[in-house]
Formats: structure tokens, C-alpha cells, sequence
């Protein structure tokens, strides 16, 4: 049976968000009051106030031992009142350590139902996005197990696998399924692109789970254009391509030599620039899909670029623990993105964060006031409950009675020398307007950057890794010293309060350091990272670098450095 979803089901949801909640937890409770793990706190009981009175707040080091005993071998029972079919790992490039999650395959119906909902809304904001196709960047890896044969795999490799997305109605994909289940990624991205190219006059929209993945397809592209354009012409698929399923699919997709497509994709990309290159390759692209919230914020110049400014639509709020919300005003400017959130889920409350006194304070999901931040408590169905998620947002509205939330930033990264906190949000917002001044003062545009805080000089300092391309294809990177340099102070000028006053009246923080690295270092950090056991789908690439494997090989590609060279503004 297919999952669909129809926009009176939206305002039911969003309606009733009080009801359904409630609901939700008695129900997660019957089901879970029996487990080793809330027999301690509830006695059996499953009682709502009892709940809340008696079971902690926890983070993943407090419920590890019990997911692991699963993982190990002991009955489901332990954590969860259903059988853990799965373990689902987290991608942790967002916030340090992998984790792993017990689900089984309720997660996977939710999964599909919020695609199905995103995809309704896209539609009734977007004419015509059922009659084509969309061209996907999802990649699988081959599941590992625990010891006790379960399998452990990351939340896209799983849902491409599940029922769920076999019954899946939501959208027609230029990727069969072979290609989506290839585990080897490089011959995964060559046949996704294949296929997309052969299709191109039926795509009407790219996707991908995060804006990188994009950024990361269109490199791929850029580098082996004309490869691509010689197994059309040929109509055979590159040797190297091995994956047997893979290999006879795309060449039936191929469907034999096609020189008239290939002459016409050869002269859109030996062209001197490749700005506007996704719509001149796809030209009935509507709009492009993917995350390009928080750290996926610093992909959007590079999408505007390469798409001409099609409409960027950030679906969807997810994570290996839960489904979160969807975005119901997908043509939104990015700046004002946010999620609803859907009370059919999982049960949310909701500990204030950071901003006043009331903070710690913990509120039900219709309860949170327009404009506080809180971090998500999330207690699901396969055995977490009011777990702290790590995630920072700030309610922006409702959306009938259902709060919507604007993601603000990860709660563990910040970059520190003395007094000064800075978040998440405070580097990317200076890294934007850094961004802006390099779009309008040179030919370069920034396709990758992370930082960290350099304490092992005197006095300690912020540097930033860039890597930087020429707007034109053929053209070299031309580092102009007064840009980078101006660079440099516009980050510093855009960084908060508290930094500019260490940095100016006490000289606590020396000078904003820019470390242009090579091309292509992004590409192998995200290459580190994946042989680390990052997933090629779920990849966020690093805002700030914790790892010296990765610093050196950051330190390894440095081209050039450069300084601010005045002290900010106050
Ligand atoms: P994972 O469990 O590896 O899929 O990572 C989940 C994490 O990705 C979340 O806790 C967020 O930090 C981040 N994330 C997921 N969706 C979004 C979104 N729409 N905007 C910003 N960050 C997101």
C-alpha cells in the first residue's frame, strides 16, 4: 500500500497537536512501561505525570549501556516494548561520536509518511512536480551487524531498503533503485549522474538529504563531463563501472550510442563558466531539495550560482532518532526556513535553552513562546525517552496549533580562546557576509570552508579553512591579498559582541586568520571522513575541525594565509 498524504491531513495534525501528543504518549508508554529500562522509574505504571515526575532527562552515555545490551544479544525488552528489528547510525559529522539507535519498521512508515507530506506541500506550491522527474544523490552502504546479527546501517541506506520506500509514491526518480543500493559510492555518483543526463529533459527537480551532496554531484560532474558524454555517445558504461546490477541498468537506461544528446550536453559544459549549469543541463528544473539549514547553510551561494536561483526547498527536519517537521512554506526565503513540527511523530517537550533565566525550564510542544530557544527532548516508540537531541532551535510560529522551529545550530560546536562563546550560528552568519564581499569583489566563489581555534600561538586565534574555485570553468584561483584580507575583517566585524571586545580592548584573540587550501581538500576530508564510517548520503561537513587526522590533512593542502588587519568595530 502507498503511503500519500493529503493537505486536509496537515491541518488535522497541526489542529489537534495538543490531543495527538498526549495520545502519542500514553501510547508509547503502554507499549514501553514493561521494559528494564522505565521499570526503574515507573514501576510499571503508565501514567503521564508519573512520567514526567520520575524519568531523567538523559543524554546518549546515559541509555548506550542498554542500547548496547541489545546490540549484544539480550531481548529487545530491555530498552524497547516492541522487537528492534535494526540499529540505525548516526552520521556523527554534526556533533562528535557515532551513535547507534534501536527502530524497527514503524520508523521507516514515518519516514515515508513525512516524505509524503513534503512532497504534498511542494506540489501545491509547485505546479507540474508529479508529471516529471526528480534526479537523486542517495547513496547505501553495505549494513554492518551487531553481534547479536542485527543489522546496522545509516537512516537513507535503511529507507531505500524498507517496505516504506518500496510502496513510496512520492516522487519518480531518474536513479533505479540499483544505483541508489550501489555501497560503492564513486560508481554510485557516476551512474546517478548518467542516469540523470539520459533523462535530463524529464527532470524537474534535483534532490539530495543535504545541500553538500549537491555541491559534492556538481564537482563530479565538472571533473568527468566528458567521460559521461562518452558513454552516451558510445552508449557503453566506463569498465570501471563493476557493480553487476548497477552496470546492466544504466545500460539499459543508456538504451545504445546517442552522439545528438552528448554533442548538446559537450557544449553546455565546455563553456567558459558554469554559473546556471544545472538549468542549462536540466533545463524544466523547478526547484532544487535538499537540507540547507545549519551547516548546510554555507552550500547556498554555491547552489544559487550553479542553478541560476531556482527555488532551494529545505524539506525536512529528521534524524537517525526521530522524524522532526516538515518546511509548509517550501518557497520561503533560506533565511526564514522553518519546520513545523508533527505531533504524530514521537513525543516532544522541550528544555529551554540559553537565553534568560527561565533557562532549563521544560514545556510540552504547544506550550514553547514565539521567539525562546529550546533543545528537543525526544521519548519515540523503539526506546529513547526525554533524550536531550543536541540540536538548538528557536520557535519562529505556529502553524495552526503546531509550533514551527527555525534550526539554529548544533549545542556542542563552538569555537573558544578566552571569554568569548562562539556558536554555530554566529561563525556561519560571518561567514555569509564573508561571502557576499568575495562574490562581489572578485571571480571566486568559497566551496568549502571549516575552522578551529588556534591556541598554540600566542595570543590565540580563529582560523578558517577556504577552499576557493574561479567563477569560470578554465580559469586558475587568483588570490587578490586586499580581498582575502578584507575577507578577513568582514567575518571578524560580523562575529559577536563579546569577541570583538577581547580581540580589541584586551588582545586576548590576535588576528582572524583565512588558510586558502588546495582544490579538491574538501573532496578528501569528506573522503576521510567517509573511510571513518560517515554515510555519503547523511555527510555534513565539519564547521569546526576537533580531529587531528583531519587538521592535518587541512594543514597539508595550505596555499596561501591572510590576516585582518584592523581591530572590528566595537
Ligand atoms: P543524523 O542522525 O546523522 O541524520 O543527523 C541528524 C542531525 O542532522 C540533526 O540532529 C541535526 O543536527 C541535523 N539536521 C537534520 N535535518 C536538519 C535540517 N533540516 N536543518 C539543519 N540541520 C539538520
Amino acid at each position: 500500500m502507498s503511503v500519500s498524504f493529503d493537505l486536509n491531513d496537515l491541518d488535522e495534525l497541526t489542529l489537534n497537536a495538543k490531543q495527538i501528543q498526549d495520545n502519542l504518549l500514553e501510547e508509547i508508554l503502554t507499549i514501553n512501561t514493561n521494559t528494564e529500562y522505565l521499570r526503574q522509574f515507573l514501576h510499571g505504571s503508565s501514567d503521564k505525570e508519573l512520567f514526567k515526575k520520575n524519568v531523567p532527562v538523559v543524554m546518549y552515555e546515559d541509555v548506550k549501556p542498554y542500547i548496547e545490551r541489545v546490540a549484544n544479544g539480550e531481548p529487545s525488552g530491555v530498552i524497547s516494548g516492541k522487537a528492534v528489528t535494526q540499529f540505525l547510525l548516526s552520521s556523527g559529522t554534526s556533533g562528535g561520536k557515532q551513535k547507534i539507535f534501536p527502530v524497527n519498521k514503524k520508523f521507516f512508515e514515518d519516514m515515508a509518511f513525512i516524505t509524503a507530506q513534503s512532497s504534498s506541500i511542494i506540489s501545491k506550491h509547485i505546479e507540474g512536480v508529479k508529471q516529471g522527474k526528480t534526479m537523486t544523490f542517495y547513496f547505501a552502504r553495505v549494513p554492518s551487524s551487531t553481534p547479536s546479527g542485527l543489522p546496522v546501517s545509516f537512516v537513507r541506506g535503511s529507507y531505500l531498503t524498507s517496505e516504506s520506500f518500496k510502496n513510496e509514491s512520492s516522487y519518480r526518480y531518474t536513479s533505479p533503485n540499483e544505483v541508489m543500493l550501489c555501497s560503492d559510492n564513486k560508481q554510485a555518483m557516476h551512474c546517478h549522474l548518467l542516469c540523470g543526463l539520459i533523462q535530463r529533459d524529464e527532470v524537474v527537480s534535483l534532490a539530495a538529504p543535504f545541500a553538500c551532496s549537491l555541491v559534492g554531484a556538481i564537482t563530479v560532474l565538472e571533473n568527468n563531463w566528458k567521460e559521461l558524454c562518452s558513454n552516451i555517445r558510445s552508449g557503453h558504461v566506463s569498465e570501471w563501472i563493476t557493480d553487476f546490477a548497477c552496470r546492466e541498468v544504466v545500460t539499459n537506461i543508456l538504451g545504445g550510442p546517442n552522439s545528438e544528446l552528448a554533442d548538446r550536453i559537450e557544449e553546455e559544459c565546455q563553456k567558459e563558466s558554469w554559473k546556471g549549469i544545472i538549468t542549462r543541463l536540466w533545463p524544466k528544473t523547478k526547484f532544487i531539495q535538499s537540507v540547507i539549514t545549519g551547516q548546510n547553510a554555507q552550500f547556498i551561494p554555491m547552489l544559487e550560482f550553479y542553478s541560476n536561483k531556482l527555488p532551494l526547498i529545505s524539506p525536512i527536519y529528521a534524524s537517525s532518532e526521530t522524524m522532526f517537521g516538515v518546511n509548509v512554506n517550501p518557497l520561503c526565503k533560506p533565511q526564514d526556513i522553518s519546520y513545523t513540527f508533527m505531533p504524530n511523530m514521537s513525543y516532544f517537550e522541550f528544555l529551554r535553552a540559553g537565553d534568560n533565566g527561565n533557562e532549563g525550564d521544560i514545556v510540552d510542544l504547544v506550550d514553547v513562546q514565539i521567539g525562546c530557544y529550546y533543545e528537543p527532548l525526544v521519548t519515540n516508540y523503539f526506546g529513547l525517552h526525554r533524550y536531550r537531541m543536541g540540536d538548538i532551535l528557536q520557535v519562529s510560529g505556529f502553524h495552526n496549533n503546531a509550533p514551527q522551529f527555525r534550526f539554529v545550530r548544533r549545542k556542542s560546536v563552538v569555537l573558544s580562546i578566552n571569554v568569548e562563546v562562539t556558536t554555530e550560528e554566529d561563525i556561519l552568519k560571518a561567514l555569509n557576509h564573508a561571502t557576499d564581499h568575495l562574490i562581489k569583489t572578485s571571480d571566486l566563489i568559497l566551496m568549502g570552508f571549516t575552522c578551529y581555534a588556534d591556541i598554540a600561538s600566542l595570543p590565540g586565534h580563529y582560523v578558517f579553512y577556504w577552499e576557493l574555485k574561479a567563477k569560470k570553468v578554465d580559469d586558475i584561483v587568483k588570490l587578490d591579498n586586499k580581498v582575502m584580507v578584507e575577507c578577513c575583517c568582514v567575518m571578524e566585524e560580523s562575529l559577536n559582541f563579546l569577541y570583538r571586545k577581547v580581540r580589541t580592548n584586551e588582545g586576548s584573540i590576535g588576528p582572524l586568520e583565512i588558510r586558502v587550501v588546495q582544490q579538491g581538500t574538501f573532496d578528501s576530508l569528506m573522503k576521510l571522513f567517509i573511510s571513518r564510517g560517515a554515510s555519503a548520503s547523511q555527510y555534513k561537513p565539519p564547521i569546526c575541525i576537533n580531529s587531528s587526522e583531519a587538521l592535518e590533512l587541512l594543514e597539508n593542502s595550505v596555499i596561501a594565509r591572510f590576516f585582518s588587519d584592523k581591530f572590528p568595530p566595537p
